[in-house]
């Protein structure tokens, strides 16, 4: 038995489950040539590999059909081919036969005119992934295939990855890398799920399937644990879940301050069914909807009809407030069907606006989803990483070219239409009481504004302890943009984690701000921050 200390909770709880172990096979093919006498042998592993494939993508096309297009392409004859040519005829052997095959079909794909053909691209590598993993005799781990109470450990964890997570099943969360605002830490917070990331050296300490103990809240893990530790964390499970039940019991009490300001208590979320979760905290209204994920849990760039059918339900179900993000994309946040270049530096690249306003056709059929969702309910749309008036004017006037094609089509959209900005870029900051004069209102994103005020990238465990949003540098840049944005009379609100955080809570509210949007397990906590204020 050992107990590890973690310095920091992205997600409080406690579990006491079973380890899965979610890691990636070494996948690099073996590069030794094979003489002729080898090759049936090899074409042989092949052919069960590729037969295995099939019968797990029929199994996944029953209960989802994007595997559809997979199945074409594992029962491709040039697939076959491919592989087979090289190992008869170029003696390579069959690892290294499949890898070069799907490096040239995915590059064919990938080279295409065709939207949906190049998004091919990423089910051909995914493919390969899978035939590579059968001929080298490795098993792929599959978090959508988890099918008891587990706590899942990884090294770190991808927004790709986050999307397969069911939180039924998921008891507890630890990655090795990764920060409290990483987008694991988000995810896993919206989710209720206890989470613990940037716990170096826990992978080389554990077992797949033994058991686990930790309590997130107070940052402790126990590997190994006996008896006594398991039954101690058992009880310690039930009374944290008196505890939730005690908050559960102020939900009804609208967030006043003793001062009498009312303060708006609002949901981060990435879905409607983040909503749905949100709602029984008797929350104000959606301070941000992260658009992203609708992309990223997609096979091609959602159309203007799919995006308005999820935008439609969500107001419907917020109808109080619903503030929906444009895509924010780029960062550590990739899209499996197209293939962003690879940068050197991705938090300062193209990312967020900078795509949407470069790729104009995109970005309005979002807007026109917007649009059309608010005659459902009151919507509001908001910029993320703006750092200039002339970004958030050229994306304000394309949503006024976006109405007028909606006017056209005769279809009803709410003409006064909120449009606000994240403040999350030091240049906001520095702008903001330019900027409150054409924003209708602000949310402070200060988990890249953070990293971006101090230089310390919200994702590296290494330099971890820097990154504070408690540091006068960016507590200075709150208090700029709250005053810069009453100045205008218009509302500013946070949806960064430390709006979430009940430390902070006493802070902001001097501060001045107006609206807290935070993942939907904190709420419960700063509501009871702000009814308690002295
Ligand atoms: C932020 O940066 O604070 C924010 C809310 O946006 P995201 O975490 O999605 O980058
Ligand atoms: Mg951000």
């Amino acid at each position: 038995m050992e107990q590890i200390r973690v310095e920091k909770t992205a997600s409080r709880g406690i579990a006491v489950e079973k380890i899965y172990l979610y890691l990636e096979p070494d996948l690099t093919p073996d590069t030794a040539s094979i003489t002729e006498d080898q090759a049936q042998a090899e074409i042989d592993k092949f052919a069960a590999s590729k037969a295995a494939v099939i019968a797990e993508l029929n199994k996944l096309a029953e209960k989802n059909e994007i595997f559809a297009a997979h199945l074409e392409i594992a029962d491709d004859f040039m697939l076959q081919d491919g592989v087979e040519g090289r190992i008869k005829n170029d003696k390579k052997n069959v690892q290294q036969a499949v890898s070069e095959t799907i490096d040239e079909f995915a590059m064919i794909f990938a080279s295409m005119d065709d939207e949906y053909m190049k998004e091919r691209a990423a089910d051909v590598r995914d493919i390969g992934k899978r035939l590579l993993a059968g001929v080298k005799g490795v098993k792929l781990p599959d978090l959508g295939g988890i099918t008891e109470p587990v706590v899942v450990m990884a090294r770190d964890m991808y927004p790709s990855d986050t999307v397969k997570i069911n939180p039924s099943l998921v008891k507890g969360i630890i990655t090795e890398e990764g920060g409290v605002t990483s987008h694991v830490s988000i995810i896993a917070k919206s989710l209720g799920i206890p989470t613990l990331v940037g716990v170096k050296g826990i992978l080389s300490k554990v077992e797949d399937g033994e058991f686990i103990c930790m309590d997130a809240g107070e940052g402790i893990i126990v590997v190994k644990p006996d008896e006594a530790t398991e039954k101690e964390y058992l009880g310690k499970k039930a009374a944290y879940e008196q505890e939730r039940a005690r908050l559960e019991g102020l939900r009804n009490t609208p967030a006043v301050t003793k001062e009498g300001k009312r303060i708006y208590l609002c949901a981060n979320v990435g879905n409607v069914q983040d909503i749905r979760n949100a709602l029984p905290m008797n929350i104000d209204g959606v301070g941000l909807f992260r658009s992203e994920f609708l992309y990223m849990q997609n096979t091609h760039f959602p159309t203007e009809e799919e995006q308005f059918a999820v935008y439609k339900e969500a107001a419907e179900l917020s109808s109080q407030e619903l503030t929906i993000r444009t895509l924010d994309i780029g960062g550590d946040k990739e899209l499996s069907y197209y293939e962003f270049e690879k940068e050197e530096n991705p938090f300062l690249g193209w990312r967020a606006i900078r795509i949407s306003l470069d790729m104009k056709d995109m970005f309005k059929e979002q807007l026109r989803a917007i649009l059309r969702a608010s005659a459902f309910g009151h919507v509001r749309i908001m910029f993320p990483m703006i750092i200039s008036m002339d970004e958030l004017l050229e994306a304000k006037s394309i949503v006024e070219e976006c109405k007028k094609e909606l006017d056209e089509r005769g279809q009803a959209y709410d003409k006064d239409i909120e449009m606000g900005m994240m403040i999350e870029t030091p240049a906001s900051v520095l702008l903001a009481d330019e900027f409150a004069k054409e924003a209708d209102f602000f949310s402070i994103g200060t988990n890249d504004l953070t990293q971006y005020i101090l230089v310390v990238d919200r994702g590296n465990k290494k330099i971890a302890k820097k990154y504070n949003y408690f540091s006068p540098a960016v507590l200075k840049a709150i208090g700029s943009v709250i005053e810069a944005g009453h100045k205008e009379g218009i509302k500013v609100g946070m949806c960064g984690e430390m709006a979430g955080d009940q430390k902070a809570v006493g802070t902001l509210l001097d501060l001045g701000l107006d609206e807290f949007s935070m993942s939907a397990g904190s709420i419960d906590y700063v509501r009871e921050q702000i009814l308690n204020r002295k």
